[in-house]
């Protein structure tokens, strides 16, 4: 059967709190399965507002109307307005995914801190960024997360040490065609990766001519051929739990009938044969819709 993986990225406490519900009970109602990726530390996303001088976000903002979808508030949070903890307000929500059968990971501790720094950051920083949120992971779920998804897709080498020596049992920290054994910098071999192979709504919508009533079906249209590999689809609970929801609806109807079974990223991975899976770098790179730079899969090696 072919398989496609949903996996969710939660970034901010609005989403949280009204994203999550939403995306849950849609998912629930489609009979499917997925990952939710928490953000799970402050909400700062304020501070993405420096962004605006930054070139390609102005267009992003026009394209996909960023007040409509994060709300006023949200975007005053860490700067005007003090971020609020999202794991605190909002620990019964990210447990309720749980009782109902979810996937949950780890996307972040501090979605701006980690999206802007990591790249720089020292192995120091990076190591008490993600004990953070593993620590808060333990305390909400009372397991330990085995499943990351980084922000804003951005990584360093130390980030992929961490998850490897942590015991992470899927990673979904890049951009790229198909599951590989990732290659850190001593050469040696680290969690295994899920790359998103499919472009996001946010990245298509604007681009084109696409909109809301058009995208569902370009998506299809990529997920049509058989991928011997599957494909994993990158979702966002401020969009699809939102405004999008209805894109959503028709993408999850669409998969359906080309044969696709949607499930989390463990259920996904539990299908590869990881030891035969190509050994491949992360590297810096650029995908349309997007602006700034991300990780993607390197060539095997
Ligand atoms: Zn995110």
């Amino acid at each position: 059967m072919r398989q496609l993986a949903l996996k969710i990225d939660v970034d901010t406490l609005r989403g949280t709190l009204e994203g999550v519900p939403a995306l849950s009970a849609l998912l629930q109602a489609h009979q499917v399965g997925a990952t939710f990726l928490f953000s799970l530390g402050p909400d700062h996303t304020g501070r993405a507002i420096k962004r605006v001088f930054r070139k390609g976000f102005l267009g992003k903002v026009k394209r996909t109307s960023v007040l409509e979808h994060y709300g006023l508030k949200t975007l005053l949070y860490g700067t005007l307005l003090p971020g609020p903890d999202i794991g605190l307000k909002a620990r019964e929500v990210m447990r309720q995914v749980a009782v109902a059968g979810f996937e949950t990971g780890i996307h972040t501790w501090d979605h701006i801190a980690w999206q802007d720094g990591v790249a720089r950051a020292t192995p120091q920083w990076t190591r008490q960024h993600l004990q953070r949120a593993a620590q808060r992971y333990q305390a909400i779920f009372g397991n330990p997360a085995r499943l990351h998804g980084a922000a804003g897709w951005q990584m360093n080498d130390s980030a992929l040490q961490y998850l490897h020596t942590e015991g992470f049992a899927w990673c979904s920290d890049c951009r790229g065609t198909r599951p590989f054994l990732p290659v850190l910098a001593d050469g040696t071999l680290g969690c295994p990766q899920l790359p998103t192979t499919l472009p996001t709504l946010d990245e298509l919508l604007g681009c084109h001519g696409l909109d809301e009533r058009t995208v569902a079906s370009h998506l299809l249209a990529l997920t049509r051929e058989e991928a011997p590999t599957g494909h994993v689809f990158t979702l966002h609970a401020e969009l699809e739990g939102l405004r999008l929801a209805h894109v959503l609806d028709e993408l999850l109807q669409g998969w359906k009938a080309q044969g696709y079974r949607l499930q989390g990223m463990a259920g996904f991975g539990a299908q590869l044969d990881t030891l035969a899976l190509p050994h491949c770098a992360l590297r810096t790179g650029t995908v349309p819709g997007r602006s700034g730079t991300l990780m993607v899969q390197g060539p095997p090696q």
